[in-house]
């Protein structure tokens, strides 16, 4: 299938971050490099995304003979504007589809306010979707007893179609030496008349490996395309996820160390990290029995829902459908953040988590 204008290209190289050139048009392009790597997946999965919902459920009422199509368009770019400076990637990709379809397609005005609408529920979907991979394949906090290397495997034997994903790569000449990428020896140009381009060679090949520094890297379109390709290469080097202590997000854990808060700002101005590492010397929140049994019983109703306490045998389990599942994480949840706000003890919330979902 034919590249079209905006996309990216992606070099992945020995370091935990991600090299891209975001080509807005044939003339213009910004480089970005983005670590570490599963930072871009963690924060689409935590992204808010009840304003844009909004916005997009009034778009649905509005029909092109009740509004003009310029009205609803702009409500659309709306949409999307609401996404600039929130994510790394989620809204040029966003943005790229909006242009390749209001500006770019033969479409008739219905079918590009159609295939708009499907495209932002597709990236409401894509949230979800990768909010389970990150938990079932890379969170340390469940399936504890399983491999990583398990754990794809059953991901993708769970998910067939996750395994269809296809990425179209290809070779140019890159600023990489020793594995890592120079951006350094990035140049910015407005007007490739001015670039002198034997020298520029000369800078770029002048550590390299190689005869000529060719590198592989992918070309990307879509939001689907670089979420895949992140996630593949967290799970390829290990990455791993947990869920904050204090305000329940995902965050990354770039090395062995413990650690239990993130780097996010919590009530105003102090991170998570801050005042866990107060909160830790006076009480240990961390080690709190209450909150380590809550964890047990959070993994095992979470195999018995993948039925993975059985996954690799015919034996029969006790298997909760999704309706449970999601009725019981939902108390389960509310019942946590009760205790940890002090309004209940830890053995009532263990008990109120401990009742058998209704059949
Ligand atoms: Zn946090």
């Amino acid at each position: 299938m034919e590249i079209t204008y905006p996309f990216a290209k992606v070099f992945v190289d020995s370091t935990n971050k991600l090299n891209i050139f975001f080509l807005h048009n044939t003339k213009h392009s910004t480089f970005q490099q983005i670590g570490e790597i599963g930072s871009g997946i963690v924060d689409f999965c935590e992204l808010d995304y009840s304003e844009v919902q909004e916005k997009i459920q009034a778009l649905e009422t509005m029909t092109v003979s009740s509004a003009d199509f310029e009205d609803i368009q702009a409500g659309f770019w709306e949409a999307v504007d609401l996404l600039k400076e929130k994510h790394s990637y989620a809204h040029f990709f966003l943005n790229s589809e909006m242009v390749r379809t209001l500006w770019a397609s033969d479409k008739s005005v219905e079918e590009q306010i159609d295939y708009l609408l499907f495209l932002f529920h597709y990236y409401f979907e894509l949230q979800t979707q990768y909010s389970e991979a990150l938990e079932f394949c890379l969170n340390t906090q469940v399936l504890t007893e399983y491999t990583l290397a398990e754990r794809y495997v059953m991901f993708c034997n769970l998910h067939t179609d996750f395994t269809q994903h296809m990425l179209r790569s290809m070779y140019g000449i890159a600023p990489i030496a020793n594995g890592k990428f120079d951006t350094d020896k990035l140049i910015q140009f407005d007007s490739s008349g001015e670039v002198d381009t034997k020298k520029v060679l000369q800078n770029i090949h002048e550590d390299s490996d190689y005869a000529v520094s060719m590198w592989q890297y992918f070309s990307i379109q879509s939001l689907e395309e670089m979420l895949y390709l992140e996630f593949a290469e967290m799970v390829k080097r290990g990455i791993r996820v947990k869920r904050c202590v204090l305000c329940d997000r995902y965050f990354i854990l770039t090395d062995k160390r413990r650690r239990d808060y993130c780097d996010r700002v919590y009530a105003g101005k102090r991170t998570c990290k801050q005042i866990g590492a107060k909160k830790k010397f006076n009480e240990s929140v961390s080690d709190d029995i209450y909150l380590l049994q809550f964890q047990t019983i959070y993994n095992r109703m979470y195999s018995r829902y993948y039925r993975m306490d059985a996954w690799d045998s015919d034996r029969q389990t006790n298997k909760l459908t999704e309706e449970q599942f999601k009725a019981w994480v939902s108390e389960a949840s509310k019942a946590r953040q009760a205790y940890k706000a002090g309004d209940i003890s830890g053995e009532e919330m263990i008990g109120r988590i401990s009742k058998e979902p209704e059949q």
